[in-house]
């Protein structure tokens, strides 16, 4: 069993580490897909599946919850490409219900809560639309600003986009308009104007969407306000933030004075007053659902009074007073033709279910993600198999499992990969998380020499706290490497030799000035002599951050010392894996992927080239004549002069070494307020303990 089908109640704390690590970088993978990108790679049940998983390991250990946690985010991170936009009151998401009795649950609650028991009380269903949130801010009856969902405190300022919409009015109609006034809706696009755009996207060369969501949101956050006004987007109004005047004292009153605004509300809404209404609502919405012209994933439950709904308020981001019943995802059966294997541009290799095409839920479906080769085996998939696809109201369709009475004969088990289908058929590891623990997750080794990871690679090398190239951005680098004059970090610098050359030269090449071809030539010139660290920072080594960088830097001085090591730990040098093992916070994580690095001769051959152009500086030897040097040093508990950052840096130093944890082997271990097991384990291993300001005194 991998790690991330281990129960969480069988974890160890080490492995619930590892789990967290995980959860939280594809969680934040899924999301930049998601909500940045407009193109997610799972469904949104597998991300929820996520989510819970992650949250349940939170509750088991609570101490181990990471300042990067999912729990701690909702939704998407503000891109940097709009301003950010605060919303004046949180635009809350809904909690969901999935049952009959979910729904009686809610309903059970909201009238205990109410203290209501035999009162009826009266709520409105209305469907919930499958597009993209967006808040409308009106002073004086015109709409002077408008923002996306972002992450429910603060969106993304698309006012320009949002003016191009045809049934958004930019004046509200009406004489009795509150002064100011926040309108929430969904921004969505109908089946007919997807189909429509998605094959004059594709008559042209463009990229399409996947469904009528992805395409609202990826037409709505676009640079361009002309493209946006080019796209067919539509809105609905159902809900609103801050007013200066209440709209009613209703649900339904205010939808109804919305539409007076001259919004379009759905006009499918309605108002009930028992848990039966609300699942007849259901029922009938669920029929409806396929000859809607646009995507609904469920119906919306909100009491329908106001003041009820004030009184009721939310459990952090979600209200109390409202619940979103969702359909459960739709099904079909279709032939199992091929798995391609897609690689992706850190290396992970996903596979791909092509399928006989088959319609889902109203939509044709060609292909469908299969996640990785864990999820292959485990769902007992075979080439050739008659297969259950999945739609759930969302994203890229999955397969939920083969149908066993009818698998074909010569049907075999998929076999995956174990070469990458990158040209330089290199292999493909298992990858392993920095606690050393084996992931689901399918890697080519190929790393800065696959063609589907050079760029990212290259990225890394000339970003700030590598190579830190001036002049030489993201934008710059991919639009070389497109043209093919960089295509591994040594073709930097060989940039000039290259233009001297070239009968397009540079400054044509790009429209820049004399100047300024110049300036970057001088910027990567005074490169070519560069740290030791950064050096090694710069590879792009898994799990070889700044920090390990440095210590690889200080541990052999030199870059030749440096690859030489590197190539015996590659051979499988006992000796040499010991010595790299041995320095400090270097764990099984960084020896395999140094192995595994500095093993693939496609990537060796290029950090030689590399090598061969720069002057290597070597690492400072670490002070010996100070009073802590070569003690091994522990910071625990809050620092008050000095930043957990800046404590470190300083000792290293001076010499010292620190680490994270409490052993023998520490010799001094810094207390601020709230240390806790670390002082405790350093008290009984009598380690000598010092005060933030005994440390500092003692450092001089
Ligand atoms: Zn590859």
């Amino acid at each position: 069993m991998s790690l991330a089908e281990t129960p969480v109640e069988s974890l160890s704390a080490e492995a619930a580490a590892a789990e967290l690590e995980r959860l939280a970088r594809e969680l934040a993978e899924h999301d930049q897909r998601y909500f940045q990108d407009d193109a997610p790679l799972i469904s949104d049940g597998d991300y929820d599946a996520l989510k819970h998983r992650n949250l349940a390991i939170e509750a088991r250990f609570p101490e181990l919850v990471r300042p990067d946690s999912p729990s701690r985010r909702v939704g998407a991170a503000v891109s940097e490409a709009f301003a950010a936009v605060p919303h004046g009151v949180p635009m809350l998401s809904l909690d969901n219900a999935f049952s009959a009795g979910d729904v009686e649950d809610f309903v059970r609650r909201v009238k205990r809560f109410l203290a209501l028991d035999a009162t009826p009380i009266r709520l409105t269903a209305e469907p919930k639309i499958d597009g993209l949130s967006a808040s409308l801010t009106y002073v004086s009856g015109r709409l002077v600003r408008a923002a996306t969902r972002g992450d429910g405190r603060v969106g993304e300022d698309v006012t320009a986009n949002i003016l191009t919409i045809a049934d958004i009015p930019k004046t509200l109609l009406g004489d009795d308009i509150p002064d100011r006034i926040e309108i929430r809706g969904e921004v969505y696009i109908a089946h007919a104007d997807f189909a429509a755009m998605n094959s004059a996207a594709e008559a042209a060369g463009e990229r399409t969407y996947a469904n009528p969501r992805n395409a609202a949101a990826g037409s709505l956050r676009q640079i361009d306000a002309r493209v946006t006004a080019s796209r067919p987007l539509r809105f609905f109004a159902y809900a609103w933030g801050e007013t200066s005047a209440p709209l009613g004292a209703t649900q339904t009153e205010a939808l109804e004075r919305l539409a007076s605004f001259g919004f379009s509300t759905n006009p499918l809404s309605k108002t009930v007053t028992d848990v039966e209404g609300l699942l007849g609502a259901y029922q009938d919405l669920e029929a409806r659902r396929s000859d809607l012209d646009y995507d609904i994933d469920g119906v919306v439950y909100k009491i329908d009074r106001l003041d009820w709904q004030e009184r009721l308020g939310a459990v952090g981001r979600t209200p109390r007073w409202a619940i979103a019943h969702k359909f459960p995802a739709e099904q079909a059966r279709t032939r199992l033709l091929g798995i391609d294997i897609q690689v992706g541009r850190t290396g992970a290799l996903t596979p791909v279910a092509k399928l006989q095409p088959v319609t889902v839920g109203g939509v044709v479906v060609r292909n469908a993600t299969l996640h990785n080769a864990d999820e292959i085996a485990r769902k007992d998939i075979c080439v050739g198999d008659m297969v259950i696809v999945q739609r759930a109201g969302d994203v890229i369709p999955q397969i939920v499992g083969a149908v066993a009475s009818e698998r074909p004969a010569s049907a075999e088990p998929y076999a995956f990969p174990t070469i990458c289908p990158c040209e330089l058929q290199t292999a493909v590891t298992q990858e392993m998380t920095g606690a050393g623990v084996l992931t689901v997750v399918r890697r080519c080794t190929g790393e800065l020499a696959c063609p589907y990871q050079k760029i990212e690679h290259l990225k890394h090398f000339v970003s700030r706290r590598a190579f830190d190239i001036e002049g030489l951005g993201e934008k710059q680098l991919a639009g070389f490497f497109q043209d093919d004059w960089i295509s591994e970090p040594a073709d930097i610098f060989r940039l000039a030799i290259k233009d001297a050359q070239s009968l397009k030269k540079l400054k044509d090449r790009e429209g820049a000035g004399e100047t300024s071809v110049k300036n970057l030539f001088a910027a990567i010139e005074s490169r070519r002599t560069i740290s030791l660290a950064r050096f090694i920072f710069g590879l792009g080594i898994r799990h070889v951050g700044e920090t390990t960088a440095q210590t690889l830097a200080r541990g052999y001085g030199s870059a030749h010392a440096f690859l030489t090591a590197m190539d015996q730990v590659a051979a499988g040098d006992p000796t040499a894996i010991e010595d790299l093992d041995a320095l400090d916070q270097i764990g099984t994580a960084v020896v395999e992927a140094c192995k595994a690095f500095f093993g693939e001769s496609h990537t060796r051959d290029l950090v030689q080239r590399l090598f061969d152009e720069l002057t290597v500086l070597e690492a400072e030897a670490p002070r010996a004549d100070t009073a802590v040097a070569g003690k091994t040093v522990v910071f625990t508990g809050a620092l008050e002069r000095l930043t957990r950052d800046e404590a470190k840096a300083q000792a290293e130093r001076l010499g010292a070494k620190v680490a994270s944890s409490v052993s023998k082997k520490t010799d001094i271990v810094v207390a601020g307020p709230g240390a806790g097991s670390k002082l405790k384990t350093a008290a009984e291993l009598g380690v000598r303990i010092l005060s933030e300001d005994e440390w500092i005194a003692l450092i001089g």
